[in-house]
């Protein structure tokens, strides 16, 4: 299979403050772990510079507008909880989106099989009118959005593994028939949505609550009872992974206890559904992951996965 990596220096430019755990760090070790021999038939691309026109898919005029008249010219502003514009945040978000574009772009065209998107800041907390939990733009939601408004995609699924609810994602697809939208999240944690009751207008958001202390074999019977039976029955044309890495056991925001195996488990069960009802397409997209080390290797399981089946 052949997979497309793809990243940009510029987004090491959103800056946060100094111990703030979404930091640039985070894809500086997503790159080196994927330097070594086992990723040289990874295909690479640099982001192309994404636009507003992007942000405009989901987020309205108003927020989008406002957001750049807040960038800094110095140092870090702080425009929700946790969550901070620097001066080089905006590059960073449109190469985001950029990336998002280019992912949609290559496998609905069947340049590529599968894609993975290497980015910050992340997104799934942002919801269409407000920026939250380190996130500024929603990422996966623009990437579905644009699937089906550019590439005339019916349904898109999206299943995020972050292990906190996106709450943003679930807003946006609230009251939308065509996009399912799934989430495997410890919960009570940030943000505090997510319960099994919240299912949308239209019975298209699923929520998957997991417990503190939670593992690998809670995890994959959630996936096997819960998560991939909804995807395949939804059919869709596109399956998008909110992919955090923040339920591996190190991570230090939250208390599930997966392992990169776990990631390639889920990984290796959203590719037999793609292939089966999706056409194989992938697009998998950064969110979340603040142990360095745990970050390096999901992300190395996980695209490893992407790349092998
Ligand atoms: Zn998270």
């Amino acid at each position: 299979m052949t997979t497309l990596y793809i990243s940009h220096p510029e987004c090491l430019d959103h800056q946060t403050l100094l111990g703030h755990p979404e930091r640039a760090d985070r894809l500086l070790v997503v790159e080196r772990a994927l330097e070594t021999e086992e990723f040289s038939n990874l295909q690479r691309e640099a982001a192309p510079r994404g636009d507003e026109s992007l942000a405009l898919r989901i987020h309205p005029e108003e927020y989008v507008s406002n957001l750049f008249q807040a960038l800094p010219h110095e140092g870090t502003v702080e425009i929700a909880n946790d969550t901070v514009l620097s001066p080089g945040s905006w590059k960073a978000a449109m190469r985001a989106l950029g990336a998002c574009r280019l992912a949609v772009d290559e496998v609905v065209a069947r340049k590529v099989d599968n894609a993975f998107c290497a980015i910050r800041p992340p997104g799934h907390h942002a919801e269409r009118d407000k920026p939250m939990g380190f996130c500024l733009f929603n990422n996966a939601a623009i990437a579905a959005r644009y699937a089906q408004q550019v590439h005339g995609l019916g349904r898109v699924a999206i299943f995020d593994w972050d292990v906190h609810h996106g709450n943003g994602t679930q807003d946006i697809f609230w009251a939308d028939d065509s996009v399912l939208y799934v989430s495997t999240h410890e919960m009570p944690l940030f943000p505090g949505t997510g319960a099994p009751r919240e299912t949308g207008e239209h019975d298209t958001i699923v929520n998957v609550p997991l417990q503190a202390g939670d593992g690998s074999a809670i995890f994959r019977e959630a996936l096997e009872v819960c998560v991939l039976p909804r995807i395949e029955t939804f059919a869709p044309d596109l399956i998008i992974i909110s992919a955090g890495f923040d339920a591996h056991w190190r991570d230090p925001l939250a208390n599930i206890n997966l392992t990169e195996a776990d990631f390639s488990h889920a990984t290796r069960a959203v590719l037999d559904i793609a292939n089966r009802v999706s056409g194989g397409r992938v697009v998998s997209i950064l969110e979340g992951g603040y142990d360095l080390v745990g970050l390096s290797r999901s992300v190395g399981a996980h695209v490893s996965t992407l790349m092998h089946g």
